[in-house]
This record gives structure tokens, sequence and C-alpha cells, in this order.
């Protein structure tokens, strides 16, 4: 039978767990050998202990735990090429070559570059006495599939990424008690969520509570927007509404690429309006507590999809990432995505520095 192994990598989101659990049990279900590598990459780089084998029990009563119960970490010695080599002779010795790669694009990229580099990585193994030219020809084929655990939804391919839905959940509830409070005094709430090069969860947060305004790095306000919010916080206050919503993206900028900070919007209100003004930044608020049902459900049909996809790769096929199109899992290629989030962000950036340039031009 097949042997495949599972890690989760960067940061974490609610949902992961429930993807492992499907994985696992998919696996034991089709006859794989299933391994779990703890602590992402560092895991896999280090062998021994940090390669062990799942059962279906190990994964019992996990899929309302958020977080992920095999660890997450950041490693530098996976981005070396000696950090790899490492790891490719702890799968070879594990008798492993498919794996799950449960992460955002940083992991994604790497786990694309260590699929390409497989083949060289096994010749130098050979050529050092690491490994025998037997388990180089077994293992020749190394099979690679990504699922998307962010909370930040900001992958290009999938119409959700794993997190963001419960992360939303989280948001809500935040701004649900800072409602009740805010509007028995009358207050103005300037509030942080994450998402560096998205948006989603504070646009998606604004129409959820009712904001006054949001700012979000996909569309950075005009000149002049310190006048524009002031004077829609003033109108809606004098028509009767009691209290006043801000939102902000953790990666806000104006146009010409400075970072919005809550605590200089709160200043701006507090001083030209008087509002007795609040600041909540969420944080890992936002990362924690228990996956939403979507979650749940995302992850263990994704998860799912993954392991038919490694049962079905052949040599020629290219490593996927298994998204979410409309209502459907399908099977996306993983450098293609990978590529297309880089450059929305890098065009963002770009598109930052024309503005501010153009700005001074003008001025
Ligand atoms: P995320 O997966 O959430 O985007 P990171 O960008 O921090 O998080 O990546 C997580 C880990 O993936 C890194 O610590 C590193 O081990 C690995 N990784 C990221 N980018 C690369 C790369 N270009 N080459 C090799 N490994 C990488």
């Amino acid at each position: 039978g097949h042997s495949l192994a599972v890690f989760t990598s960067g940061g974490d989101a609610q949902g992961m767990n429930p993807a492992v659990r499907a994985i696992v049990r998919m696996g034991i279900y089709l006859g794989c050998k299933v391994y779990f590598i703890h602590e992402g990459y560092q895991g896999l780089v280090d062998g021994g202990n940090s390669i062990r084998q799942a059962t279906w029990a190990s994964v019992s009563g996990i899929l309302d735990d958020g977080g992920t119960i095999i660890g997450s970490a950041r490693c530098k010695e996976f981005r070396e090429r000696p950090g790899r080599l490492r790891a490719a002779k702890n799968l070879i010795d594990h008798g492993i070559n498919n794996i799950v790669c449960i992460g955002g694009d940083g992991s994604l990229t790497g786990a694309n570059l260590f699929r390409k580099e497989w083949e060289n990585l096994l010749a130098e193994l050979v050529d050092t006495k690491q490994v025998t030219s037997e388990n180089a020809e077994k293992y020749k084929n190394l099979n690679i599939v990504g699922l998307v655990g962010s909370i930040d939804n900001d992958f290009c391919g999938t119409d959700m990424t794993i997190g963001a839905d419960s992360a939303l959940h989280r948001v809500m509830e935040a701004i649900d008690c800072i409602t009740t409070t805010a509007s028995s005094h009358q207050r103005c709430f300037v509030l942080e969520v994450m998402g560096r090069h998205c948006g989603y969860l504070a646009l998606v947060t604004a129409l959820s509570a009712d904001a006054d305004w949001v700012f979000i790095p996909e569309s950075p306000p005009e000149p002049g927007w310190e006048d524009q919010l002031c004077k829609k916080l003033k109108n809606t206050r004098e028509m009767g509404q009691r209290l006043n919503i801000v939102v902000i993206a953790e990666g806000a900028t104006d146009s010409e690429g400075r970072p919005i900070k809550c605590d200089d919007v709160r200043a701006l209100i507090a001083t030209r309006l008087k509002y007795d003004t609040r600041v909540t930044i969420l944080g890992h608020v936002q990362r924690g507590g228990c996956p939403s049902a979507f979650d749940r459900v995302l992850g263990t049909r994704m998860g799912t999809e993954a392991v038919l996809a490694l049962m079905e790769a052949t040599p020629t096929s290219q490593p996927v990432v298994i998204a979410l199109s409309g209502n459907q899992t399908v099977r996306v290629p993983l450098m293609h995505c990978v590529e297309k989030t880089t450059a929305v962000a890098q065009a963002m950036a770009d598109k930052r520095f024309k503005e501010a340039q153009d700005l001074r031009g003008r001025s």
C-alpha cells in the first residue's frame, strides 16, 4: 500500500484539524499508512520522533478543535537546500512519497520547490550513500497536494481558505459585544482586523456589522478622506444612530502607501468630532476558538479530496491545491495559484507606489 504524510505549516487556522482528520481517515480507509509530521517543515527536517504514524483513533474528537493538534511552525532550515536534503532523507527513511501540506502561500511555495528538487535531492542522497539506489528508484516520484489554511482568505484559486469563515465568526462575536456597550454610551469604535494584503475579513466584517467606514488594502481612500469620514460619522449621528463603527484591515494604507492605523483614526475623530472614541485591535482572538460549521465541512471535503488526488497522481502530474469553486471542491495547479497570489500582492504594492508618485507630481 501507499504511505502518505500530513503536516500543517505557517500561521494556524481553525479548520486545520478537520482537514487533518479527514486526511488520516480517508487514507486509512483506502488502505494507506498515514503519518503525522509534527511542527510543519521543522518536523520534516528533524525527522525521528517528529514523524509518527497516525491511527483512526488519533484523530478522534478533533473536529471541533481550533488550531492544529500536530503543531505548526516556521522553519528557516527548510528554506536552504541542506535542510530540504535532510527532509528528503527523512521521508524516504519512513517510506513516504505522498504528502499533504496545509498552510499559506509561503508553505505551498516551499512544497513546490521541494517537489521540483526531489529528483536532484535523491541523486545526492544516493551519491553520499544515505539512501540506497533501490529506495531512490522506489520513491522517485514525490506527490504533493496543498490545502490552504489561512484566516485571511488571501489565496488566488479558491473561493474560501480554511479558517476565514471561523475568523469572521470571532470578529462578529467581538463586535456584537462591543456594539451593546458602544450604543449605551454613544461611542465610536475603531476596530482593526487581520489581513495584510487582503481586505476580505475587514470588508465582510464591515458589511455584517453595519459599519460606517472600512479601510482595505485593495482600495486606499482618496486624499481628503479625513473630511469625508468625519462628515459620514456626523451625518449618521445626526440621524439618530447611537454608535459608529470604523473597520480597518491590518494592511490598509492611504493612497500614498502610509499605513492607516487605529490610533490615528481615533485621534482624528476625537479631535474633530469630540466623540468618545475607542480602539479595539482584535489580534490573535481571530485565530482562536473552534472552527465554524462551514470550516469543519470545508476542511473535511478538502482533506478527502487531497487523499484522492494523491492516490490518482501519475509520474507526470503536477502538484495541485484543493480549492473551493462555487460549491465544488476542485484541483487547481499549485504553482499557478501561488504565482498569481504573489503577483496580486505585488501589483497592489506597485499601484500604491504609482499613486504616491502621481500625487507628488501633482503637488
Ligand atoms: P505561510 O505558509 O502561512 O504563508 P510562511 O510564509 O511563514 O507562512 O511559510 C511557512 C514556512 O514555509 C517557512 O517557515 C518555511 O519553512 C517554508 N517556506 C516558505 N517560503 C519558502 C520558500 N520560498 N522556500 C522554501 N521554504 C519556504
